[in-house]
């Protein structure tokens, strides 16, 4: 019987996790992290499903990956798991300014798209002073992976699975399994030396405002605004800034504050509840491949990179938790495991 351990215990280890635990039920499955839930980025998301800061990850992949989530979210919805898993199916209303704009390849993943006529763009420039040129709506989800990690986390230990509060520095720490899944994000800089993983910071405030029930985004170079209900509150954003700082900051508060205000005017009156920055693990490509790394001279650590989903870990995780399971079938048959 193989031994994997899984590093990292946000939404792509813990999916990752479950996907390998059901589609293998004799593996001896360990996950390590440093955080779980309610402390990991992924705690963070407003779990909007929809494919944002992906580098140049191929369409294909995204298409793909993205297509597998969206397709088992709606399978959770409809067999009643949304109250558990925390997900909210919603519509979704995209604008931007862009003038060279293609439909995005995922689209065709989603129920009842539709780009907007020039009359509603016409209209909606006017009301926020903006020349926006393009857009369209769609039936999305919003998925919180913090409802959705802790009954993760107790399914995958109740179905045998072990998970170890511990920062892993090396590889070569967990020489001893069979194969390691790499679900670290941002903790891939240092867990296996990959600097091209960059922080892309998201501020956000969190609001009670029950009415709310349409996702709205712009995306403009002067803004970036968007609104997502969730289950039980309503999330107010954004920011995408290349840093580290995490530090709470009053000028972007104000900024997300007065662009979501001017998007739906009704939210002036919605009660703060609280406002959280989490860094996103940008990448120039979501890594997600087999690596064979030769320790010494017998020992080879044979690892499974799962990592750099940038703005859309929610969105990509059932997907490339599924390819991950795919791989292990090749790793596990080719070392006869
Ligand atoms: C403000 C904001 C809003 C967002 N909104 C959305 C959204 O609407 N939709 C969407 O799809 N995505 C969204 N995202 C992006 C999403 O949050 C990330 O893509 C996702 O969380 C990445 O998941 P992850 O599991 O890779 O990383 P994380 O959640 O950061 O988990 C990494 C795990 O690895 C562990 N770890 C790291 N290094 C080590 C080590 N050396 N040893 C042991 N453990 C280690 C950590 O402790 C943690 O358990 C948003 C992000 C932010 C910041």
């Amino acid at each position: 019987m193989a031994e994997v351990a899984i590093v990292g215990c946000g939404i792509i280890g813990m999916t990752t996790a479950m996907c390998l635990q059901e589609r293998y039920p004799t593996l001896r499955l360990t996950i390590f992290a440093k955080e779980t839930s309610p402390n990991t980025t992924s705690d963070v998301a407003a779990g909007f499903w929809e494919p944002f800061i992906v580098g140049n990850t191929s369409e294909e992949k995204i298409k793909l990956w993205s297509g597998t989530t969206y397709k088992q979210l709606l399978k959770w919805w409809r067999e009643g798991k949304a109250k558990e898993y925390g997900i909210c199916l919603l519509p979704a209303l995209f604008f931007t300014e862009e003038t060279e704009f293609r439909l995005p390849a995922w689209l065709d993943e989603t129920l009842g798209y539709q780009k907007l006529s020039q009359s509603t763009l016409n209209d909606m420039s006017q009301k926020y002073n903006l020349k926006l040129n393009n857009g369209f709506t769609f039936i999305s989800f919003t998925w919180e992976a913090s409802i959705a990690l802790p009954y993760f986390q107790q399914k995958f230990t109740e179905n045998g699975g072990k998970i170890v509060i511990r920062e892993i520095n090396s590889l070569d720490d967990l020489s001893s399994f069979d194969v390691v899944v790499n679900c670290t994000g941002l903790g891939s800089r240092n867990f296996v030396s990959d600097s091209s993983v960059e922080p892309v910071r998201g501020q956000i405030e969190k609001v009670q405002a029950p009415w709310q029930f349409l996702i709205k985004i712009i995306n403009s170079d002067e803004k970036l605004g968007y609104i997502i209900p969730n289950t039980n509150e309503c999330t107010l954003g954004g920011t995408a800034i290349k840093t580290f700082d995490k530090s709470f900051n009053e000028t972007q508060k104000e900024t997300i504050k007065r662009n979501c205000i001017e998007m739906s005017p009704s939210l002036s009156s919605a009660k703060t509840l609280r406002h959280l920055v989490g860094l996103r693990p940008a990448r120039k490509e979501v890594r997600l491949k087999i690596e064979t790394i030769i320790n010494g001279r017998e020992k080879t650590i044979k690892v499974i990179h799962n990592y750099g989903h940038g703005g859309a870990g929610v969105t990509l995780s059932l997907g490339c938790a599924k390819e991950v399971a795919d791989l292990l079938n090749v790793v596990l048959n080719r070392h006869k495991l």
